[in-house]
């Protein structure tokens, strides 16, 4: 069953958002080349810490950190490290935050000062699919039709999206039903009804869809060593469309 809620659950799941929000732009404007990934990491610990959050990834699982950084080929769950990002690498940022037990998810990917072409389009093509599975989120609609509104637009536009890793209800916990997957056909799934809250992340490759996890148990990354970027918004499903909550 997918949990649907309140007008107080959604309240308080937009304030988990909104500061979401804050952190994130912060972080962004932290990746410069010549940063470790580490310090970035740091700098989100203290961020959540001031707004009286609690980092949901960190021991999540075992997850050592509070940011997944992500870098170039890497798709999702980058370890923080001393590794120092430079020019021209792109860096996918992860950050999930519980707010008084109410949990916000978002991701963005950053460019490291002037990129490759095809990097930029990499990055912009992730983001619109994003929007494009953001304005299926709609009352009345199936579950995969934001599914397939991403697949479809990333495959048109030349790149292939990841099939190991989903989008995810969000609320009370911050992994939730459903999965979202951001491939599929039309139509199938549950209908979309008010209060739902979802996590909606394309992880979108530029060669290959395959994916592989590193050694460490985490590191996911692209089977060809091509790059990949990742974005994600916590968005609440409502009567009035779609409202996109770490965005506000
Ligand atoms: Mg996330
Ligand atoms: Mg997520």
């Amino acid at each position: 069953m997918i949990p649907l809620k309140s007008e107080e659950d959604l309240k308080m799941l937009r304030e988990a958002g909104k500061i979401l929000n804050r952190i994130i732009r912060k972080l962004e404007e932290a990746v410069k080349s010549g940063v470790s990934t580490e310090e970035i990491d740091n700098l989100a610990e203290r961020l959540v810490a001031e707004e009286d959050c609690l980092p949901a990834f960190k021991g999540y699982r075992g997850f050592p950190a509070s940011t997944c950084t992500s870098t170039n080929y890497v798709i999702v769950h980058g370890i923080p490290d001393e590794q120092r990002i430079k020019q021209g690498d792109i860096l996918s940022l992860d950050l999930g935050i519980n707010y008084k037990g109410y949990f916000s998810d978002s991701a963005v990917t950053v460019p490291v000062g002037i990129i490759d072409s095809k990097l930029e389009k990499l990055i912009k093509v992730t983001k619109q699919a994003l929007s494009e599975g953001i304005k299926q989120a709609k009352v009345g609609n199936r579950l995969s039709n934001i599914s397939c509104a991403i697949q479809d637009y990333v495959e048109n536009n030349g790149f292939s999206v990841v099939r190991q890793f989903v989008g995810h209800g969000i609320g009370r916990s911050l992994h939730e039903e459903p999965e979202i997957p951001n491939f599929g056909q039309p139509d199938q799934g549950a209908v979309l009804k008010h209060g739902m809250v979802f996590a909606i992340e394309p992880m979108v490759n530029m060669g290959t869809w395959e994916s592989e996890i590193l050694d460490n148990g985490w590191t996911a990354v692209t089977k060809d060593r091509q790059a990949s970027a990742h974005f994600e918004h916590t968005v609440a499903i409502t009567n009035q469309g779609p409202e996109i909550l770490t965005d506000n």
